[in-house]
Protein backbone atom coordinates (compact mmCIF):
# COMPACT_ATOMS: atom_id res chain seq x y z
CA UNK A 1 0.00 0.00 0.00
CA UNK A 2 2.48 2.24 0.90
CA UNK A 3 4.37 1.73 -2.06
CA UNK A 4 1.73 1.98 -4.32
CA UNK A 5 0.87 5.76 -2.75
CA UNK A 6 4.23 6.78 -3.35
CA UNK A 7 4.50 5.82 -7.02
CA UNK A 8 0.77 7.60 -7.79
CA UNK A 9 1.51 10.67 -10.24
CA UNK A 10 -2.11 10.63 -11.05
CA UNK A 11 -4.56 10.03 -8.25
CA UNK A 12 -8.39 9.71 -8.19
CA UNK A 13 -9.42 9.72 -3.97
CA UNK A 14 -13.31 8.85 -3.14
CA UNK A 15 -15.03 7.87 -0.96
CA UNK A 16 -18.89 6.06 -0.95
CA UNK A 17 -22.40 7.66 -2.75
CA UNK A 18 -23.95 9.72 -0.03
CA UNK A 19 -20.45 10.51 1.88
CA UNK A 20 -20.19 11.12 4.93
CA UNK A 21 -17.62 13.60 6.88
CA UNK A 22 -15.42 9.56 7.72
CA UNK A 23 -15.54 9.50 4.14
CA UNK A 24 -14.76 12.86 2.99
CA UNK A 25 -12.40 13.69 5.31
CA UNK A 26 -10.29 11.25 5.13
CA UNK A 27 -10.16 11.60 0.99
CA UNK A 28 -8.81 15.05 1.80
CA UNK A 29 -6.00 13.90 4.17
CA UNK A 30 -4.86 11.21 2.06
CA UNK A 31 -5.15 13.28 -1.06
CA UNK A 32 -3.49 16.20 0.79
CA UNK A 33 -0.55 13.25 1.40
CA UNK A 34 -0.02 12.72 -1.62
CA UNK A 35 0.22 15.67 -3.20
CA UNK A 36 3.26 16.13 -0.66
CA UNK A 37 4.67 13.31 -3.41
CA UNK A 38 4.36 15.63 -5.95
CA UNK A 39 1.45 13.85 -7.14
CA UNK A 40 -2.05 15.19 -9.15
CA UNK A 41 -5.04 15.03 -7.29
CA UNK A 42 -8.37 15.04 -7.65
CA UNK A 43 -10.47 14.51 -4.94
CA UNK A 44 -14.33 13.51 -5.88
CA UNK A 45 -17.25 13.53 -3.15
CA UNK A 46 -19.58 10.86 -5.50
CA UNK A 47 -22.90 13.76 -5.77
CA UNK A 48 -21.58 16.67 -4.00
CA UNK A 49 -20.67 17.66 -0.52
CA UNK A 50 -23.85 17.07 2.10
CA UNK A 51 -24.51 20.05 4.27
CA UNK A 52 -23.52 18.16 7.52
CA UNK A 53 -19.75 18.24 5.68
CA UNK A 54 -19.77 21.77 4.58
CA UNK A 55 -17.98 22.64 7.37
CA UNK A 56 -14.69 21.16 6.93
CA UNK A 57 -11.77 23.68 5.91
CA UNK A 58 -11.01 22.99 2.21
CA UNK A 59 -14.08 21.07 1.17
CA UNK A 60 -14.62 23.48 -2.07
CA UNK A 61 -11.56 21.93 -3.55
CA UNK A 62 -13.76 18.29 -3.60
CA UNK A 63 -15.13 18.09 -7.19
CA UNK A 64 -18.92 15.51 -7.79
CA UNK A 65 -17.33 13.57 -10.13
CA UNK A 66 -13.83 12.50 -11.74
CA UNK A 67 -12.45 14.04 -14.99
CA UNK A 68 -9.28 12.69 -17.12
CA UNK A 69 -7.22 10.15 -16.58
CA UNK A 70 -5.40 8.65 -13.79
CA UNK A 71 -2.78 6.19 -12.84
CA UNK A 72 -4.01 5.04 -8.92
CA UNK A 73 -7.94 5.12 -7.97
CA UNK A 74 -8.07 5.22 -4.29
CA UNK A 75 -11.07 4.42 -2.56
CA UNK A 76 -11.69 5.37 1.16
CA UNK A 77 -13.85 4.33 3.46
CA UNK A 78 -15.78 2.53 0.73
CA UNK A 79 -16.87 -0.90 1.07
CA UNK A 80 -17.63 -1.77 -2.54
CA UNK A 81 -17.55 -0.80 -6.22
CA UNK A 82 -21.16 -0.53 -6.01
CA UNK A 83 -21.17 1.69 -3.08
CA UNK A 84 -18.33 3.63 -5.33
CA UNK A 85 -20.35 6.48 -6.90
CA UNK A 86 -18.77 6.56 -10.42
CA UNK A 87 -19.52 5.61 -13.77
CA UNK A 88 -18.10 2.12 -14.85
CA UNK A 89 -15.23 2.79 -16.36
CA UNK A 90 -14.50 5.98 -15.02
CA UNK A 91 -11.20 4.31 -13.73
CA UNK A 92 -10.40 2.09 -16.03
CA UNK A 93 -6.74 0.70 -16.39
CA UNK A 94 -5.90 2.90 -12.87
CA UNK A 95 -4.63 0.51 -9.97
CA UNK A 96 -7.68 0.47 -7.26
CA UNK A 97 -6.11 1.11 -3.63
CA UNK A 98 -9.29 -0.10 -1.36
CA UNK A 99 -8.68 1.88 2.45
CA UNK A 100 -11.82 1.18 4.62
CA UNK A 101 -12.64 0.14 8.15
CA UNK A 102 -16.39 -1.88 7.29
CA UNK A 103 -16.93 -5.41 8.34
CA UNK A 104 -18.43 -6.29 4.81
CA UNK A 105 -15.83 -5.01 2.67
CA UNK A 106 -15.53 -6.74 -0.55
CA UNK A 107 -11.51 -6.46 -0.76
CA UNK A 108 -12.26 -5.14 -4.77
CA UNK A 109 -9.03 -3.29 -4.79
CA UNK A 110 -5.82 -4.37 -6.18
CA UNK A 111 -4.34 -3.56 -2.63
CA UNK A 112 -6.47 -3.78 0.45
CA UNK A 113 -5.86 -2.01 3.71
CA UNK A 114 -9.01 -3.10 5.57
CA UNK A 115 -9.19 -3.23 9.32
CA UNK A 116 -13.23 -3.34 11.06
CA UNK A 117 -11.78 -3.07 14.18
CA UNK A 118 -11.00 0.25 13.36
CA UNK A 119 -13.55 3.23 14.61
CA UNK A 120 -13.41 5.49 11.59
CA UNK A 121 -11.58 5.38 7.94
CA UNK A 122 -9.49 8.69 9.52
CA UNK A 123 -7.54 6.41 11.74
CA UNK A 124 -6.11 4.36 9.05
CA UNK A 125 -5.60 7.18 6.89
CA UNK A 126 -4.02 9.16 10.21
CA UNK A 127 -1.39 5.35 9.72
CA UNK A 128 -0.71 5.66 6.72
CA UNK A 129 -0.03 9.40 6.39
CA UNK A 130 2.63 8.90 9.92
CA UNK A 131 4.23 5.25 8.08
CA UNK A 132 5.02 8.08 4.79
CA UNK A 133 6.64 9.99 7.11
CA UNK A 134 4.35 13.11 7.35
CA UNK A 135 3.64 15.22 9.91
CA UNK A 136 -0.17 16.27 10.14
CA UNK A 137 -0.69 19.94 9.98
CA UNK A 138 -3.43 21.59 12.57
CA UNK A 139 -5.93 21.42 9.31
CA UNK A 140 -5.55 17.77 8.02
CA UNK A 141 -5.56 16.57 11.94
CA UNK A 142 -9.04 18.53 12.00
CA UNK A 143 -9.89 16.42 9.01
CA UNK A 144 -9.18 13.61 10.53
CA UNK A 145 -10.71 13.90 14.02
CA UNK A 146 -13.94 15.15 12.41
CA UNK A 147 -13.77 11.91 10.32
CA UNK A 148 -13.49 10.28 13.72
CA UNK A 149 -16.10 12.11 15.30
CA UNK A 150 -18.06 11.33 12.58
CA UNK A 151 -17.88 7.72 13.24
CA UNK A 152 -17.97 7.31 16.85
CA UNK A 153 -20.67 10.22 17.45
CA UNK A 154 -18.03 12.20 19.32
CA UNK A 155 -16.39 9.14 20.66
CA UNK A 156 -19.02 7.82 22.25
CA UNK A 157 -20.12 4.56 20.37
CA UNK A 158 -19.15 1.21 20.92
CA UNK A 159 -16.70 1.18 18.41
CA UNK A 160 -14.57 3.99 20.60
CA UNK A 161 -11.74 1.56 21.96
CA UNK A 162 -8.44 3.01 23.63
CA UNK A 163 -6.91 3.31 20.27
CA UNK A 164 -9.30 5.51 19.05
CA UNK A 165 -9.01 7.59 22.41
CA UNK A 166 -5.45 7.63 21.87
CA UNK A 167 -5.98 8.84 17.81
CA UNK A 168 -8.28 11.70 18.85
CA UNK A 169 -5.56 13.04 21.60
CA UNK A 170 -2.81 12.78 19.15
CA UNK A 171 -4.94 14.37 17.00
CA UNK A 172 -5.64 17.32 19.14
CA UNK A 173 -1.80 17.02 19.70
CA UNK A 174 -1.25 17.81 16.19
CA UNK A 175 -3.25 20.90 16.10
CA UNK A 176 -7.08 19.96 15.48
CA UNK A 177 -9.74 22.21 16.45
CA UNK A 178 -12.07 19.97 18.75
CA UNK A 179 -14.14 22.75 19.43
CA UNK A 180 -14.64 23.27 15.30
CA UNK A 181 -15.08 19.51 15.09
CA UNK A 182 -17.69 18.92 17.71
CA UNK A 183 -19.75 22.26 16.72
CA UNK A 184 -19.48 20.72 13.02
CA UNK A 185 -20.79 17.47 14.16
CA UNK A 186 -23.83 18.05 16.55
CA UNK A 187 -24.33 21.52 15.32
CA UNK A 188 -25.91 20.91 11.94
CA UNK A 189 -28.78 19.79 12.11
CA UNK A 190 -31.54 21.88 10.33
CA UNK A 191 -34.86 23.04 11.32
CA UNK A 192 -36.30 21.14 8.65
CA UNK A 193 -35.15 17.96 10.09
CA UNK A 194 -36.19 19.11 12.85
CA UNK A 195 -39.43 19.27 11.81
CA UNK A 196 -39.17 15.82 9.94
CA UNK A 197 -37.74 14.02 13.14
CA UNK A 198 -41.23 15.83 15.17
CA UNK A 199 -43.56 13.86 12.72
CA UNK A 200 -41.83 10.83 12.64
CA UNK A 201 -40.94 10.27 16.19
CA UNK A 202 -44.86 10.83 16.65
CA UNK A 203 -45.48 7.72 15.07
CA UNK A 204 -42.03 5.76 16.61
CA UNK A 205 -42.48 1.94 17.35
CA UNK A 206 -41.30 -0.62 19.71
CA UNK A 207 -41.30 -4.25 20.34
CA UNK A 208 -39.69 -6.14 22.55
CA UNK A 209 -35.83 -4.03 22.13
CA UNK A 210 -36.43 -3.01 18.90
CA UNK A 211 -37.06 0.31 18.36
CA UNK A 212 -37.92 1.87 14.73
CA UNK A 213 -39.30 4.84 13.00
CA UNK A 214 -40.06 5.65 9.18
CA UNK A 215 -40.09 8.22 7.11
CA UNK A 216 -42.50 8.21 4.10
CA UNK A 217 -42.31 10.85 1.03
CA UNK A 218 -44.17 12.84 2.50
CA UNK A 219 -42.37 13.13 5.57
CA UNK A 220 -39.57 14.66 3.09
CA UNK A 221 -41.81 16.94 1.26
CA UNK A 222 -43.54 18.59 4.13
CA UNK A 223 -40.60 19.00 5.84
CA UNK A 224 -38.77 20.42 2.87
CA UNK A 225 -35.75 18.14 3.22
CA UNK A 226 -33.84 16.42 0.62
CA UNK A 227 -34.45 12.95 0.52
CA UNK A 228 -31.81 10.48 2.36
CA UNK A 229 -31.09 13.96 4.67
CA UNK A 230 -32.03 12.17 8.38
CA UNK A 231 -29.87 14.28 10.61
CA UNK A 232 -28.73 10.62 12.10
CA UNK A 233 -31.70 10.14 13.51
CA UNK A 234 -31.34 6.11 13.79
CA UNK A 235 -28.42 7.17 16.08
CA UNK A 236 -31.27 8.97 18.35
CA UNK A 237 -33.31 6.24 18.31
CA UNK A 238 -31.12 4.01 19.63
CA UNK A 239 -30.34 6.23 22.69
CA UNK A 240 -33.51 5.14 24.25
CA UNK A 241 -33.85 3.30 26.92
CA UNK A 242 -33.94 -0.37 26.85
CA UNK A 243 -33.51 -0.31 22.68
CA UNK A 244 -31.18 -3.17 21.31
CA UNK A 245 -31.76 -1.93 17.89
CA UNK A 246 -33.09 0.79 16.33
CA UNK A 247 -33.80 0.85 12.81
CA UNK A 248 -35.06 3.40 10.16
CA UNK A 249 -36.89 3.28 7.07
CA UNK A 250 -36.74 5.83 4.37
CA UNK A 251 -38.92 5.67 1.36
CA UNK A 252 -37.57 7.19 -1.56
CA UNK A 253 -38.61 9.09 -4.74
CA UNK A 254 -37.87 5.77 -7.23
CA UNK A 255 -40.13 3.65 -5.09
CA UNK A 256 -36.57 1.80 -3.40
CA UNK A 257 -36.82 1.91 0.62
CA UNK A 258 -33.73 2.59 2.37
CA UNK A 259 -32.69 1.04 6.25
CA UNK A 260 -30.47 2.65 8.55
CA UNK A 261 -30.08 -0.08 11.85
CA UNK A 262 -27.87 0.46 14.75
CA UNK A 263 -27.19 -1.51 17.62
CA UNK A 264 -25.72 -2.47 20.77
CA UNK A 265 -22.83 -4.88 21.23
CA UNK A 266 -24.16 -8.51 20.67
CA UNK A 267 -26.50 -8.12 18.25
CA UNK A 268 -24.77 -7.83 14.41
CA UNK A 269 -26.65 -5.34 12.14
CA UNK A 270 -23.94 -5.48 9.81
CA UNK A 271 -25.11 -9.41 9.04
CA UNK A 272 -28.93 -8.47 8.65
CA UNK A 273 -28.04 -5.87 6.29
CA UNK A 274 -25.95 -8.65 4.22
CA UNK A 275 -28.86 -10.83 4.03
CA UNK A 276 -30.77 -8.05 2.56
CA UNK A 277 -28.12 -6.81 0.04
CA UNK A 278 -26.17 -4.43 2.29
CA UNK A 279 -23.56 -4.25 4.83
CA UNK A 280 -21.60 -1.86 7.21
CA UNK A 281 -20.39 -2.60 10.39
CA UNK A 282 -21.80 -4.63 13.23
CA UNK A 283 -23.07 -1.66 15.45
CA UNK A 284 -24.35 0.79 12.35
CA UNK A 285 -25.06 -0.86 8.63
CA UNK A 286 -27.55 -0.47 6.23
CA UNK A 287 -29.49 -1.68 3.12
CA UNK A 288 -31.50 -0.74 0.01
CA UNK A 289 -35.02 -2.80 -0.77
CA UNK A 290 -36.60 -2.84 -3.85
CA UNK A 291 -40.26 -3.06 -1.61
CA UNK A 292 -42.63 -1.15 -0.43
CA UNK A 293 -42.63 0.36 2.71
CA UNK A 294 -44.79 -1.95 4.74
CA UNK A 295 -43.46 -5.42 3.37
CA UNK A 296 -39.62 -4.06 4.45
CA UNK A 297 -40.62 -3.17 7.93
CA UNK A 298 -42.16 -7.02 7.71
CA UNK A 299 -38.95 -8.64 6.58
CA UNK A 300 -36.23 -6.59 8.41
CA UNK A 301 -38.32 -6.04 11.65
CA UNK A 302 -38.52 -10.23 11.44
CA UNK A 303 -35.06 -10.52 10.72
CA UNK A 304 -33.47 -8.12 13.22
CA UNK A 305 -36.21 -10.38 15.79
CA UNK A 306 -34.26 -13.32 14.84
CA UNK A 307 -30.90 -11.80 15.26
CA UNK A 308 -32.02 -10.35 18.92
CA UNK A 309 -33.65 -13.76 19.86
CA UNK A 310 -30.44 -15.80 18.79
CA UNK A 311 -28.14 -13.05 20.98
CA UNK A 312 -30.11 -13.15 23.99
CA UNK A 313 -29.87 -17.28 23.86
CA UNK A 314 -26.87 -16.88 23.49
CA UNK A 315 -26.17 -14.78 26.50
CA UNK A 316 -28.13 -16.90 28.68
CA UNK A 317 -26.20 -20.56 27.12
CA UNK A 318 -22.96 -18.51 27.67
P1 LIG B 1 -26.35 4.72 7.38
O1 LIG B 1 -27.42 4.06 8.13
O2 LIG B 1 -26.73 5.11 5.99
O3 LIG B 1 -25.72 5.85 8.17
O4 LIG B 1 -25.21 3.62 7.21
C1 LIG B 1 -24.63 2.97 8.29
C2 LIG B 1 -23.42 2.19 7.85
O5 LIG B 1 -23.81 1.16 6.96
C3 LIG B 1 -22.40 3.02 7.09
O6 LIG B 1 -21.12 2.60 7.46
C4 LIG B 1 -22.68 2.72 5.64
O7 LIG B 1 -21.52 2.82 4.86
C5 LIG B 1 -23.20 1.29 5.70
N1 LIG B 1 -24.21 1.06 4.67
C6 LIG B 1 -25.38 1.70 4.54
N2 LIG B 1 -26.10 1.24 3.49
C7 LIG B 1 -25.33 0.28 2.91
C8 LIG B 1 -25.49 -0.58 1.76
N3 LIG B 1 -26.58 -0.54 0.99
N4 LIG B 1 -24.48 -1.44 1.49
C9 LIG B 1 -23.37 -1.48 2.26
N5 LIG B 1 -23.17 -0.72 3.34
C10 LIG B 1 -24.12 0.15 3.67
MN1 LIG C 1 -18.88 6.32 5.71
MN1 LIG D 1 -16.41 5.27 8.15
Amino acid sequence: MLTALRRTRRALVTTHKHPDVDGISSALALGWGLKRFGAEVQVVSPGGVPHEAAFLPGVESLVPSPSGRFDTAIFVDCPSMERAGLEPGAVAGAIRLNIDHHETNALYGDVNYVRPSMAASAQLVLRLLMALGLAVNPQVATWLLAGLYGDTQGLRTASTDLRALRDATALVEAGADAAVVARGIFGSLLHGQLRLWGRVLAGVEECNGITWATIDRAAWAEAGVPEGEDGGLANFLLGTQGTAVAALFQESSDGRVRVSLRSNPGVDVAAVAARFGGGGHRQAAGCTLEMSLEEARGAVIASLKRALHESRRGVTAG
